[in-house]
């Protein structure tokens, strides 16, 4: 058995890992979990004597095979519960992740693959991000940061990087959920914002940050 504390720390591991493309630092998982750099060792060395992850000192964290498949269910529960919670009971997406933090760690033998079936098999969370199917294999769908597109791109928003409330409350106002079609019309060169046109055709200005957040398929 592995702890709620154990299951963060591999969920952790895996989302450093994949984003920087390395081995996760002490320090990156302590940010991660806002907890101590003191606290992350202990549970390291827990993590390594259950054979969950690799440890090098100057190197890093690894997952292993094993904690590598742990992570990749967790990641699917959490995925499928946000589905649940948005298509089934009504949850705006930015209400959904705390309560999935929650319910991920739901034990249950067949319930994640009930819950996969009622939901007809997603392959996409609210978010936009990815959910692993019962092998752990993921979907692979190309799409670009807003604020690589050029002048005349058209593009449809298929999800995020920053997922706060604050961002995700801020995208509803602009109209810019998942499957909304905007055009780029130009990169302001003064301070990169970016003037885009909406499906409906409004005009607005958008921060750099928000186009280094926001994903389109072009
Ligand atoms: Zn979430």
């Amino acid at each position: 058995m592995i702890s709620h504390a154990e299951e963060n720390y591999l969920k952790a591991i895996f989302k450093i890992s994949e984003k920087e493309a390395k081995a996760a630092s002490t320090n990156a998982i302590a940010a991660e979990l806002q907890t101590t750099a003191a606290s992350v060792t202990d549970m390291l060395k827990r993590l390594a004597e259950k054979n969950l992850i690799a440890y090098e000192k100057y190197r890093g964290v690894e997952l292993s095979g094993e904690g590598n498949r742990l992570a990749t269910a967790l990641i699917r529960k959490h995925r499928l519960w946000e589905v649940f919670l948005v298509e089934k009971l009504g949850f705006a997406w930015d209400e959904v992740h705390d309560l999935a933090e929650q319910l991920e760690h739901v034990q249950g033998d067949d319930l994640v693959d009930r819950l996969d079936n009622f939901l007809g098999h997603p392959k996409f969370d609210p978010h936009g991000d990815p959910i692993p199917d019962a092998q752990g294999r993921w979907a692979f769908r190309p799409q670009s940061l807003l604020a690589t597109l050029k002048p005349g791109d058209r593009g449809v928003v298929t999800g995020v990087d920053d997922h706060s409330a604050a961002f995700l409350q801020y995208l509803d106002q602009l109209g810019l959920t998942l499957g909304a079609q905007l055009e780029l019309i130009e990169r302001i060169p003064y301070d990169q914002s970016l003037r885009i046109r909406t499906q409906d055709g409004r005009e607005i200005t958008l921060s750099e940050k928000v186009g280094h957040n926001l994903f389109v398929k072009i």
